[in-house]
C-alpha cells in the first residue's frame, strides 16, 4: 500500500503546502481520500514527475475506483467536481465511487422518500452538508448522464456515538430519481474493505479506516510430493481441505498481514469515534491524523473542533496504531518540528507529512519517501 500525500495545510494554502487531499495505492485499486481546491493538478503534476523517475509508486487514473470524503468543508471537497470532469475528458469509461458523510436524520429522511432531491432544510443541516454539496456537483453537470460514466454516490449517515461498523449508507441516483440502501460499501470499492470511523468536527465528519487484504503464504508443493500425494489430494491440500492423515495448514506457509491506515480528517482531539474504535479488534498499521495546533493553541483546537499535535499522538496511542503521520496545518505553523518534538512526548513512531510524500506501507513496516 502506498499512501500519496497531496496536501498538508489547513484551510487555506499556506508556506508552500497545499489543502487536503491523498491517494492511496491498494492492491484492488486507487483511492482518493478527500480532495480539496486544486487537486487535480497537484495529482497530475505529481504523477508526471513520477512517470519520470519510472517510480513503481505512480498513480494509475484507471486504478482509481473510489473517491472517500471525511466531511463538508471546503478544503477537503472544492476539487472534487473539476477532477471528474477532467476524467470524463480523459474518456473513462469505468465507474466511480464517491463516499461522504452527512447526518443519520438526512439519510432517514432520503430514504423514506425514495427521492434523492427531497427537501431537508426543515433538519437544519449545515449549507455546506455533503447532501447539498451532491446536489450542485449534479446541477453542475456531476451526473453518470453528463459524464459519460456512472458514478455511484453514496451517502453514509454518522455520530460521534455510532457504534463501529455499523452501516447506515443509501446510493443516490440523480439521473432517474432513485435511492437505495446500501448495505456493504465493499460492492461499491472494487472490494476493498474500507470502513468509517465517526469524529468530532463542527458538521458530520468520519476518518477512513482502510485494509489491504492479507496474502496467503505460498503452498509448499515440494512437501506434497515428499509425500506422495496425488493430484486431487494436492488440490484439495491447496484449497485448504484436510485430507486424510494430512491436514492443509501444515502444506502452506505463513501469509502475510494486509496493512491497513485510519485517516482521521478533522477532528477535535477528545471523540468517542476513537474511544470507541480503540475497544474494536481492527489493527492500523498507520494512523493519519490532523495536527492543526500546537499545544499553546489548544483553546483554539478545542473551539474549532480541531486537534493538537499531542493529541493526534493519545489518539495514535489509544488506538494502539504502529505509526503516526501528522498533517492539516494551521498558517500559523512555518516549521512542523515542534509539532513533532510535542507528539514525540507521547508516541514514539511521528512523522510530520510534507506535501508529495509517498508512504509506502506493509503491515509492520513503513517507509516515507520525501
Ligand atoms: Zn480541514
Ligand atoms: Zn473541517
Amino acid at each position: 500500500m502506498q499512501i500519496h500525500i497531496l496536501g498538508t495545510s489547513s484551510s487555506r494554502p499556506a508556506h508552500g503546502r497545499s489543502v487536503s487531499g491523498s491517494v492511496i495505492n491498494t492492491n484492488k485499486g486507487a483511492i482518493i481520500v478527500d480532495c480539496g481546491e486544486g487537486f487535480q493538478e497537484r495529482i497530475f503534476n505529481h504523477n508526471k514527475k513520477l512517470k519520470l523517475q519510472k517510480s513503481n509508486f505512480r498513480i494509475k487514473f484507471g486504478k482509481i475506483n473510489t473517491i472517500l470524503l471525511t466531511h463538508g468543508h471546503l478544503d477537503h471537497t472544492w476539487g472534487l467536481l473539476p477532477f471528474l470532469k477532467t476524467l470524463s475528458l480523459d474518456g473513462r469509461n469505468l465507474p466511480i465511487t464517491v463516499i461522504a458523510p452527512t447526518s443519520h436524520d438526512i439519510i432517514n429522511k432520503l430514504t423514506s422518500s425514495k427521492n434523492p432531491f427531497t427537501e431537508i432544510t426543515d433538519l437544519e443541516p449545515s449549507n455546506v452538508d455533503l447532501c447539498f454539496q451532491y446536489r450542485q456537483w449534479w446541477s453542475l453537470g456531476g451526473t453518470t448522464d453528463a459524464l459519460n460514466f456512472q458514478v455511484n454516490w453514496i451517502l453514509i449517515g454518522v455520530d460521534e456515538n455510532d457504534e463501529i461498523g455499523k452501516l447506515n449508507a443509501i446510493l443516490l441516483d440523480p439521473d432517474n430519481n432513485n435511492v437505495q440502501p446500501v448495505d456493504n460499501l465493499k460492492n461499491y470499492t472494487n472490494e476493498v474493505e474500507i470502513m468509517n470511523v465517526p469524529t468530532l468536527h463542527s458538521v458530520p465528519s468520519c476518518g477512513w479506516w482502510i485494509k489491504e487484504d492479507d496474502k496467503k503464504g505460498k503452498f509448499n508443493s515440494e512437501l506434497a510430493e515428499k509425500n506422495n500425494l496425488n493430484k486431487i489430494q494436492i488440490k484439495k491440500l491447496a484449497n485448504g481441505e484436510d485430507i486424510e492423515n494430512h491436514s492443509s495448514k501444515y502444506y502452506r506457509e505463513s501469509g502475510i498481514l494486509g496493512p491497513s491506515v485510519l485517516i482521521s480528517g478533522d477532528t477535535a482531539g477528545e471523540n468517542m469515534g476513537f474511544q470507541n474504535f480503540s475497544k474494536t479488534n481492527y489493527k492500523t498499521s498507520l494512523l493519519i491524523h490532523e495536527a492543526t495546533f500546537l499545544e499553546e493553541n489548544i483553546d483554539r483546537a478545542n473551539q474549532y473542533l480541531h486537534s493538537t499535535a499531542i493529541q493526534a499522538a493519545q489518539n495514535a496511542k489509544l488506538i494502539n496504531a504502529n505509526n503516526l503521520v501528522i498533517t492539516h496545518y494551521s498558517s500559523r505553523i512555518k516549521d512542523t518540528s515542534n509539532l513533532i518534538s510535542e507528539a514525540s512526548n507521547e508516541f514514539d513512531m511521528v512523522h510530520a507529512a510534507s506535501d508529495y510524500d509517498i508512504i509506502n506501507l506493509t503491515f509492520d513496516d513503513i517507509e516515507i519517501i520525501s
